[in-house]
């Protein structure tokens, strides 16, 4: 299984030299499994550069995951090329939020004037919609499934359990830990034993208790769910937009200095990033 990094920036996207290393995208992840199956998590401004790679490719048939609707996590979505060619498949997964679909959100919200002149009904490619559950499975063959269960955040979110044939990739963006000390004992089995999860680590410990509600995490609350769930690679995710590469380095530097004896290792994502698992 390979993972690809294109957008790892959380709330709103940056753009400054400050900002080179870890990158200023918002969220957007590609899982490809060893059969080849591309899953996409997020349709943040990082889907974007995604499609560009794949016009070398066409005609393509990918899996597009919402966690949620939040701005970060599908601004990119109408500039995403390969849906507006034909021949290409896009399969597209969220939750109702409401009276409202994925395509429902994605059609009457986000690509509906005054707020964007070209429809959803343009898109060329083959768009199938499924709705989620609030937990549940999705098996995309040949060994390569997703499982995904509701977390903590304002409006919802799922974080989800990507396994391919044993190798193991959790992906849990956009979530608030209610204790940093005793993780949800839900959240403790999506990540038993996986090969490498990624985390919202939006905050440090010292400004979180600043930002209580606002729906997001810290390395110390994803350290001691990492022990709990007897894991080890830690990938922070969903950087907030006032941290620059300078202070990105140094919460690497403090949670792995608080979680050294416990074996947990952290790195922080970056945009361009490939990690084989
Ligand atoms: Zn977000
Ligand atoms: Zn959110």
């Amino acid at each position: 299984m390979l993972v690809r990094i294109w957008g790892s920036r959380g709330s709103t996207p940056v753009s400054s030299q400050n900002y080179m290393r870890y990158g200023g995208s918002s969220s957007c992840y590609e899982i490809i499994s060893d059969a080849g199956t591309r899953v996409i998590v997020d349709a943040g401004t990082g889907i974007r550069s995604l499609g560009a790679s794949l016009l070398k490719s066409l005609p393509v048939e990918v899996h597009l995951v919402f966690t949620h609707y939040h701005w970060d996590h599908i601004l990119g979505f109408p500039f995403f090329v390969p849906s507006f060619i034909p021949g290409n498949k896009i399969h597209i997964y969220g939750q109702r939020k409401g009276e409202l679909s994925a395509k429902d959100i994605l059609d009457k919200h986000l690509m509906s004037p005054p707020n964007f002149p070209v429809p959803l009904s343009i898109m060329g490619a083959s768009l199938s919609f499924t709705d989620l559950d609030i937990r549940g499975e999705v098996d995309f063959g040949n060994g390569f499934t997703m499982s995904y269960i509701p977390m903590n955040h304002p409006n919802g979110v799922i974080g989800m359990r990507f396994n391919d044939n044993g190798k193991i990739f959790v992906l849990m963006t956009d979530i608030e830990h209610i204790s940093d000390e005793d993780p949800d004992p839900a959240l403790v089995e999506l990540v038993r034993g996986c090969d490498m999860a990624a985390y919202d680590c939006q905050y440090t410990p010292d400004e979180y208790p600043m930002r209580v509600s606002f729906g997001h995490s810290t390395w110390r609350a994803a350290g001691n769910l990492m022990i709990q769930g007897e894991a080890k690679n830690l990938l922070m995710i969903h950087h907030d937009p006032d941290h620059d590469d300078e202070f990105i380095d140094q919460m690497v530097i403090d949670a792995n200095a608080e979680f050294e004896d416990d074996g947990v290792i952290f790195s922080a994502a970056y945009e361009g990033q490939e990690i084989e698992i």
